[in-house]
């Protein structure tokens, strides 16, 4: 008998670029400032929650929506910081990390033919779900070098088959970050549509020089349309946790909580107890994460100015872009390429986050949630070029 060979639902997509540079770092002994992953620990109290709640018996199936006392942190939290009430329990889902809170949600709302727009450079987690649903993507480029959104454009694009605007503030790779004049636009635009709004903001709290975030969540008019995607695995520096959330109208919620019942069902229930514990014991937490992800930024812009390196800097999340157009002719793919292997640096390209891509770019993403010392060590690399 001969093995069935399988038609591949998503023939485009190969292993993503993150994965591909950290093995490659890895195999390598490369300095790891491609993929977005602190080389460092959460917070030692929540490790202890952590340890507590597993020792202590929290270890069976939580509640599918999430626990009941996390779920009422986050709600005090979207309180506090957006001014945003919601009902935590028809309003609030736990998810497994942002990606399955993204996952979930575009399945819940995107049919065969239904019209996603997307803005490049986009993370890459958004279009190969849609196309799993049989949607389409339209994908605008946002404009250069200030990553905003093209109004005409968006105007231009939307028509009755929008189902959904995905959203990424703070923007991975660029760090733009929508403004207060930028929802207002938007929910401008969709007025007259029936288009939802995905609001990715894994980086909410990493935003630097004084700026003030602008979350869908503190924007009554659009979040009645939005689904708004938060990841405790950024906030907490514990990407390995895979843990988040997502907001959203309780008509949505429900719509949201029915694919992510089959999808995970639920998420680890000692991780959500010892969350809402520390939350509840450190509200401030996020209030310190600015000025940490800033001074190791600054470090990093101080250490490339004696590079060859061109760059702006980056106004949020924690990663920057930096031109290499002084230094190589190479594509970013090629670049990077050549960089990890001749330099020992492993960096990701933009192109991956685009579909149209000018070939002139010369543009790679540095993530400095790194130890001062790893920055050190790779810049003094860089300082080569
Ligand atoms: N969205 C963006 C823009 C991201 O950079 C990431 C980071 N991986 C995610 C979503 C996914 O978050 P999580 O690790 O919580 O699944
Ligand atoms: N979000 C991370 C980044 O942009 C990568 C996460 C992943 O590897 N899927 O680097």
């Amino acid at each position: 008998m001969v093995a069935p060979v399988p038609v591949s639902r998503l023939p485009k997509v190969g292993t993503t670029i993150f994965t591909v540079m950290s093995r490659l770092a890895g195999e390598l002994g490369a300095i790891n400032t491609g993929q977005g992953v602190p080389d460092f620990d959460p917070p030692e109290r929540l490790c202890d929650l952590v340890v507590q709640h597993v020792r202590g018996g929290r270890n069976q199936y939580a509640p599918m929506a999430g626990v009941a006392e996390l779920r009422a942190a986050i709600a005090e939290k979207l309180q506090r910081l957006y001014r945003r009430s919601v009902d935590a329990q028809a309003e609030i889902t736990v998810t497994a990390g942002g990606t399955e809170a993204l996952c979930s949600s575009i399945q819940a709302l995107v049919s065969p033919a239904d019209e996603v727009i997307l803005f490049d450079p986009a993370y890459d987690s958004y279009e190969p779900v849609v196309e799993l649903c049989g949607g389409i993507c339209r994908r605008l480029p946002l404009t250069r070098p200030d990553f905003g959104i093209d109004w005409d454009l968006l105007a231009a694009t939307l028509n009755h088959r929008t189902r959904l605007v995905v959203l990424n503030t703070p923007h991975n790779p660029s760090g733009a970050l929508l403004t207060r004049g930028d929802l207002d636009r938007l929910a401008e635009l969709l007025r007259p549509t029936a288009a939802f709004v995905l609001s990715d903001e894994v980086y909410e709290h990493m935003v630097f020089d004084g700026r003030v975030f602008e979350s869908v969540n503190g924007h009554p008019e659009l979040a009645e349309r939005a689904v708004v995607v938060s990841s405790f695995g950024k906030t907490y520096h514990a990407t390995g946790w895979k843990i988040g959330y997502c907001v959203a109208p309780a008509a949505l919620s429900t719509e949201i909580r029915k694919v992510h019942q089959f999808n995970t069902f639920a998420v680890a229930t000692p991780l959500q107890h010892a969350i809402a514990d520390f939350m509840r014991e450190c509200p401030e937490w996020e209030l310190q994460l600015p000025a940490f992800y800033q001074a190791k930024r600054d470090l990093l812009l101080r250490l490339l100015s004696s590079t060859r390196l061109i760059f702006q800097p980056t106004e949020s999340t924690y990663f920057q872009l930096v031109d290499y157009s002084a230094v190589s002719s190479l594509s970013d793919a090629d670049f990077s390429m050549w960089l990890l292997r001749e330099v020992g640096v492993a960096t990701i390209p933009v192109s991956p986050f685009c579909r149209s891509y000018a070939a002139e770019q010369r543009v790679v993403r540095l993530c400095f949630a790194k130890q001062d010392d790893t920055l050190r060590a790779a810049a003094a690399r860089l300082a080569s070029l």
